[in-house]
């Protein structure tokens, strides 16, 4: 179920408008209404103008991550801002670095336009003494005076170094260079928590600062330890070989393999995903909730070949499960074939990466040396 509406596509990337983006019209709206409808609907154009900004900033990051190959599925806007959602992590600190620049840099960008038009039609607007224009009735003016501080705002608010704002993306970039990307996500983690407790310490003895400031706070202080959690699963899946989770005895289906049969499998099997074999080739793979949907609208004696995805992407052996679970997240369907000179060894799915893991992170031993021999950082 999707809350959402989509308003634009842009280079192949959804904008969306979240349902309750309703809420900003309103509150948009609010201050002007002082001035009657005519300020109402100032108020909350005003406020479109702004989530447009927004929209051009979670753009400026997209775009750039598409440079360097990194999918985007979509940008939603709620009322506390965008998401942009990518479908793999930078590779490298300089990637990250400068898909975290490119949103605030759009906001200095449109910020010097608007200031630049301002100057063109004469009107004062760079003025910050005009901000007490909500003592006057709208006009076209005003719409100057508000977006070249609301970009500047939010270039400087979204650069603070708290993770997972763009500055604490920038600051763990930046820390990349010389610590080890765990390391790096955890001091930066650390800025974070510091920068999230200035918040609420801000809200709780500056009079008339925003109530945003604990709700934000409190985003950036989970936000933190889940980048934390993020970076450690990275480091653990990178110790471990494609090669080593694969295992020949996971059920597998052929095309033609009823969905009654497929049934009994699920009861006894746990993996989210299924391999489709056809006369020992791989021909593509099934979901369990696709075969399980399938089931209960087509019956036992529909088939396997029904809910058939073809498009898998593959790893070799000797790949990581860092690697594997990047492909995973870049395809549609969650797991990676296992191909070695063009026999299928396995499925990697979700349970073999959490299985993975679980050991993994028991086993000191491939903390410091990896299954390919390398020093690990
Ligand atoms: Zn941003």
């Amino acid at each position: 179920m999707k809350y959402s509406l989509r308003v634009a596509t842009v280079a192949g990337i959804d904008i969306n408008l979240h349902a309750s983006f309703v809420l900003v019209l309103g509150l948009g709206a609010w201050p002007w209404l002082m001035w009657g409808a005519r300020g109402a609907l100032f108020g909350a154009g005003m406020s479109l103008l702004i989530f447009a900004c927004i929209a051009l900033h979670e753009l400026g990051h997209s775009l750039v991550a598409k440079a360097f190959g990194i999918p985007v599925t979509d940008i939603t806007l709620t009322p506390i801002g965008g998401v942009a959602i990518l479908k793999d992590r930078p590779k490298t600190p300089t990637q990250e670095l400068l898909i975290a620049i490119a949103g605030p840099a759009v906001n200095v960008v449109l910020a010097a336009i608007f200031w630049g038009t301002a100057v063109v039609l004469g009107h004062e607007a760079y003025d910050a003494a005009k901000l007490t224009l909500l003592r006057e009735p709208p006009r076209a003016e005003h719409i100057w005076v508000l977006l070249i501080p609301a970009n500047l705002a939010l270039a400087a608010f979204n650069m603070l170094p708290a993770l997972p704002m763009d500055g604490g993306r920038v600051l763990r970039a930046t820390l990349s260079y010389v610590f080890a990307p765990e390391q790096a996500t955890r001091i930066a983690a650390v800025v974070a928590r510091v920068v999230a407790v200035g918040f609420i310490a801000l809200y709780a003895f500056v009079p008339n600062t925003t109530p945003m400031l604990p709700f934000i706070a409190v985003v950036v202080f989970f936000g933190a330890g889940a980048e934390v959690r993020e970076a450690k699963v990275n480091r653990v899946l990178s110790l471990i070989r494609a090669g080593d989770v694969v295992t020949p005895y996971a059920p597998r289906f052929e095309p033609g393999t009823t969905l009654g049969q497929a049934m009994q499998t699920l009861m006894v099997s746990p993996l989210p995903v299924f391999a489709v074999e056809l006369g020992g080739r791989l021909v593509g793979v099934a979901r369990r909730e696709d075969l399980l949907q399938a089931a209960m609208t087509k019956g036992a004696w529909g088939f396997v070949s029904s809910v058939l995805v073809r498009d898998v992407p593959t790893v070799d052996p000797f790949d990581t499960l860092d690697d594997a679970r990047s492909k995973m997240q870049r395809a549609d369907v969650r797991a990676a074939a296992v191909m070695r000179g063009g026999v299928f060894l396995g499925l990697v799915t979700e349970l073999e990466l959490a299985q993975a893991m679980e050991v993994a992170e028991r086993l000191k031993a491939t903390q410091t040396r990896d299954s390919l021999g390398r020093e690990v950082r």
